[in-house]
């Protein structure tokens, strides 16, 4: 049996005769069951916020949905920060977790009212010389390195170990941080921590938590501060091999609400709990379908795809397993060991390599699983190849159309040329 998919090949037949291929696909009932698996894990939890990574799937109908179900955003840039703004979202609903940051961005999210979550004590002064120093700042912690209790230590796939990590800032460094900003006159605080990405250990946010409140009751004690917000950050995965079992955010809300109610509840520090999944919310609920447009039998055997590797990079960059479906032919056996690749100039434009796949023939279609968060977002316009676009797709059945695919017009409107460029 093949993995379930929210549509059918008579529904993605019929929008290929509407739209082409490749698209991207995201399935709306999917994204707000993931949201509100969240939210009812931290329900116990009177001000918990999930604060979607942007830069997973920064389409603005995207966003809109999640505000709509009462997340807010997490912002890197200021084209984030403006499309949360778009989407209704402002104060703290917006954290804004930035590094290297530009004075025109933190101006941007200061206007917002996003949560400022300054990455380095260094940043005190540019923050402060760009935009002043607003009323409430968060500061980003890193540990160094960090253990999920019970497990190996945390050296994810993707972030490696925290104490090459270029993110956050240290022990001291953090202590330091507070009483500045205390002086300054910042009347509310937060800390956040990323200490892994694609994590399935039901014990991170837990262990990470355990962390964080330890710091939160410490900074009391020593500093006489308050801090109101725990952001414990995206990083919780989704399965994208077969025989991988999704994290039990039920589970998940309650490891942490026990080392809640170990720590804060008897220090009598009540916060609210942030998180900043991006991967979780959007990862398994979006899809990338593409059609094969040829096949190669060398010293191994190909299929070549309409989608490439700038519209989704992540098994270029990371050698990342994205699962594949032949549409229609879920239920056929095995026909060989194929490479997947696009058409791009560069050997690792390969979606899969020696994968198990049924025989399939020109024109059929096939389904990239777990490509809605870091996907078409990750794209880029090698070899002058033109980005796909985005379906959104309605319990009803319904598809629509929440980004259309780029034009040569779109790629050339950066060109600056003597007179017109004429083409
Ligand atoms: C990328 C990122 C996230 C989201 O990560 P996921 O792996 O998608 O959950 C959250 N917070 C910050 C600061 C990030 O950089």
């Amino acid at each position: 049996m093949d993995r379930k998919l929210p549509f059918t090949l008579d529904q993605a037949k019929a929008w290929k005769a509407s739209y082409g291929t490749p698209f991207y696909v995201y399935d709306e009932e999917g994204i707000r069951k993931a949201v509100t698996g969240v939210q009812k894990a931290f329900s116990w939890n009177a001000g918990f916020t999930e604060c979607f990574a942007v830069k997973a799937t920064p389409t603005p109908a995207i966003i809109r949905l999640l505000a709509s179900l009462g997340c807010g955003t997490d912002c890197a840039s200021v084209s984030e920060v403006v499309i949360s703004r778009a989407s209704g979202l402002s104060g703290r609903r917006i954290m804004f977790t930035s590094n290297q940051t530009s004075g025109e961005a933190y101006r941007a999210a200061v206007v917002a009212g996003a949560v400022i979550n300054l990455d380095d004590i260094t940043q005190i002064d540019v923050l402060e010389k760009a935009a002043g120093i607003p009323d409430t700042v968060c500061l980003r912690f890193n540990p160094g390195s960090f253990d999920v209790s019970g497990s190996a230590a945390v050296t994810s796939p993707i972030m490696g170990n925290l104490s090459d990590s270029k993110f956050g800032m240290t022990r001291e460094q953090l202590f330091e941080a507070y009483s500045i900003l205390k002086q300054k006159g910042v009347k509310h605080f937060g800390i956040h921590c990323m200490a892994a990405s694609c994590c399935l250990e039901a014990s991170y946010y837990p262990s990470l938590a355990e962390l964080l409140f330890n710091i939160v009751a410490e900074v009391r004690e020593k500093l006489g501060i308050v801090i109101e917000i725990v952001d414990l950050g995206g990083g919780i995965g989704i399965p994208y091999r077969p025989g991988q079992e999704p994290v039990d955010i039920l589970a998940v809300g309650q490891g942490v609400r026990e080392k809640y109610e170990q720590i804060l509840v008897p220090a009598g520090i009540d916060v609210a709990i942030y998180t900043e999944l991006g991967r979780y919310i959007t990862g398994p609920n979006g899809y990338l379908v593409c059609s094969v447009r040829g096949f190669k039998h060398i010293y191994r055997e190909y299929i070549g795809l309409d989608a490439t590797a700038c519209d989704l990079m992540r098994p270029a960059m990371y050698g990342a397993y994205h699962h594949i479906t032949v549409l229609g032919k879920e239920d056929k056996p095995v026909a060989d060991a194929f490479d997947v690749c696009g058409g791009l100039c560069e050997n690792n434009d390969k979606f899969a390599v020696e994968r198990f796949l049924p025989q399939v023939e020109m024109g059929d279609m096939l389904v990239i699983h777990d490509a809605g968060a870091h996907g078409r977002s990750m794209g880029y316009n090698y070899n002058g190849m033109l980005r796909c676009g985005e379906l959104l797709l309605s319990a009803d059945g319904s598809v629509r159309m929440i980004r259309r695919p780029e034009s040569l017009d779109d790629l050339f409107a950066t060109f600056d040329v003597d007179g017109d460029f004429n083409w």
